[in-house]
């Protein structure tokens, strides 16, 4: 049977094509043969879906559903148990990967007619983004679904639950785009960057109108990120010409988008005051400007002389009173929250520490080397309480590098980032140009895969956290590689274990054990990394403690086995006892 390109069958077969093969080349060429049909509204769509979005990155809508509301709406339309729905996820892994497995069982689903359409799938997932309420939406996805065939449901649910997991990134979708159209694959990603839309993107690249791109702001643009520094002499071996060092801020990460004249458009991110629209956006990408209402009239200032000078900043936002940098667990109180009341606001007052600027004076700065781009960041007025400029000083040589760890712990920070002055900034990308000098003890970032009920006055939480760590930057299996309790307050248990189970994907010995999704980012510490045969991973850690939630990184950044085994191979002694002005940072890196 042939259906038309723009039918949403062709979509998932086109994405079913793409994962049976592992190699790039193929998987770009049958994106692009299927791009080549499409309709211009059709390639928006399709571009949009095949990167991962439903939504332009730049449109703040959002469809906010759940693990429980999927599981509800396939398990309402398969005729199941929840029982048998969580044996499978737990199984296969995936929900769109379920749903096609559970409706391929179904007689109602396995004959229907293909008729749903990009065009008409897309208008459902707008209303989806509408409506408010888990119950509102639970219905209107069982309704999509109760539509859809088993294919078909397996990619809407992949779609909606945020990732395809066909192998294919962004980056790939820009590749076929270059290749279909016959442009330069960097113009592509370029444009991407500028419009924060990969929909748009592709109909600039069909109608050869690349150059017309503009400069939009209110979306986020992809973070650069640090390598961790073997030792000083990589600092010295990488960075020949000299470098900048900065205190390593032990805030979150943000970027600030500043601009004037956009009162009126609903659909962009964040918040209009005087005339002035400024919107926040997290590490993740996700917009964070409610969280941070006390930051906003601050930032709007910066361009109040000059109302044609929009502002990309990059930064840290830290917990600060006075002149004095809180600990990280101050600002923990206020992440995750959409909205933020007066008393949080007084109890965690933060600051803005901008460290970098990618726009302004009406240019994309990224291409600029640190040393021009520190420059512009010098001549603007961030001098405010609630703004301000990191510390950055440069340097030719490594000589001052252990005084100055020594005073950035003093001063409550992390520790130091070290920068190539000749460096541009390259989005989404950790190399070797920013290298960063942390703390002294080992930790490990790991996500939290099955949650535990304790013992005592924590019998009644989930509060012994089972964690893994990736298997390589590439391969995304999660291995387990141990167990920890200690560590946290008690306000946080009670967060963490609600958070594990509205996040349960099995529950095991009646409840007592829930596997979870693998969502939730712990920074954790340990004596020694040990050969063990109790983890998947094949290490175990001694005295595992906890030493916070990272809610701002995600689990595709956590730690890999390749770590744990370099840390295994050196005998690690704690020295969290040590205080942080006798540490030095050449002694531990
Ligand atoms: P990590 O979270 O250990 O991977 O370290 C990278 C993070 O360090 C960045 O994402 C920032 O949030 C943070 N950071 C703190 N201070 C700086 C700085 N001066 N320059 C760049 N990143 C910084």
């Amino acid at each position: 049977m042939t259906y038309s390109p723009s039918a949403l069958i062709e979509f998932a077969q086109t994405a079913e094509n793409i994962a049976a093969t592992s190699k790039r080349m193929i998987k770009a060429s049958i994106l692009g043969d299927y791009f080549n049909k499409l309709v211009d509204e059709d390639l928006i769509t399709a571009a949009r879906f095949f990167a991962g979005y439903i939504f332009a990155l730049r449109d703040q809508r959002t469809i906010n559903i759940g693990g429980a509301a999927l599981q509800t709406a396939i398990t309402t339309i398969a005729n199941i148990e929840k029982s048998k729905y969580q044996e499978r996820l737990v199984k296969l892994g995936d929900p769109g990967d379920v749903a096609f497995e559970v409706l391929s069982d179904n007689v109602k689903s396995r004959q229907l007619p293909s008729t749903l359409t990009l065009y008409s799938l897309f208008s459902k997932l707008e209303q989806l983004a509408a409506v408010s309420g888990t119950k509102s939406k639970t219905s209107l996805v069982t309704e999509l679904l109760r539509l859809a065939t088993p294919l078909e449901a397996k990619y809407i649910v992949k779609l909606l639950a945020g990732d395809l997991r066909i192998g294919l990134k962004e980056g790939a979708v820009e590749d076929a785009l270059a290749r279909s159209f016959k442009v330069p694959v960097a113009k592509v990603q370029w444009v991407n960057m500028l419009t924060g839309d990969i929909g748009e993107t592709a109909i600039l690249a069909r109608h050869q109108r690349l150059e017309q791109a503009k400069m939009r702001l209110f979306h986020p643009i992809k973070f650069m990120l640090a390598s961790p520094a073997d030792d000083l002499t990589e600092v010295t071996k990488q960075m020949p010409q000299g470098f900048a060092v900065e205190d390593k801020y032990d805030g979150i990460r943000a970027q600030a988008h500043i601009g004037m004249g956009r009162k009126g458009e609903d659909s962009l991110h964040g918040i209009v005051i005087n005339d002035c629209r400024v919107a926040l956006f997290s590490r993740t990408l996700d917009e964070i400007t409610g969280t941070f209402p006390d930051l906003i009239e601050s930032l709007a200032q910066l361009i109040s002389d000059d109302i044609d000078n929009d502002l990309i900043l990059d930064g840290e936002i830290v917990p600060i009173r006075g002149a004095k940098i809180l600990p990280f667990q101050e600002l923990q109180k206020r992440l995750g929250r959409k909205q933020v009341k007066q008393e949080l606001i007084e109890e965690v007052p933060v600051a803005f520490i901008v460290y970098d600027i990618l726009y302004a004076n009406n240019c994309v700065l990224i291409e600029a080397p640190l040393k021009e781009r520190r420059t512009i960041l010098d001549s603007l007025r961030l001098d405010t309480e609630k703004v301000q400029r990191g510390l950055h000083k440069q340097f030719d040589d490594i000589s001052g590098l252990d005084a100055e760890f020594t005073a950035a712990r003093a001063r409550g920070n992390e520790g130091l980032m070290v920068k190539d002055l000749n460096s541009t900034y390259k989005p989404g990308r950790r190399g070797k140009e920013w290298l960063k000098i942390k703390r002294a003890i080992a930790t490990l970032d790991v996500v939290i895969t099955a949650a535990e009920v304790g013992t005592g006055k924590r019998a009644r939480f989930l509060s012994d956290y089972t964690f893994a760590v990736r298997t390589s930057e590439t391969e995304p299996t999660l291995l387990n590689i141990g167990k920890a309790y200690s560590g946290l307050t008690d306000a946080e248990v009670t967060e963490i274990s609600n958070w594990c189970r509205a996040h349960t994907i099995q529950e095991l010995e009646h409840g007592r054990v829930c596997i979870v999704e693998p969502k939730l980012v712990l920074e954790v510490t340990f004596d020694r990394v040990q050969p063990s045969s109790r983890h998947n991973s094949g290490f175990a850690l001694r005295f595992p403690r906890i030493l916070r939630t990272r809610t701002d990184k995600p689990v595709e950044e956590i730690d890999t086995l390749e770590t744990v085994q370099n840390l295994a191979e050196t005998t690690h002694v704690n020295e969290a006892s040590v205080p942080p002005n006798e540490r030095s940072c050449t002694r531990h890196l």
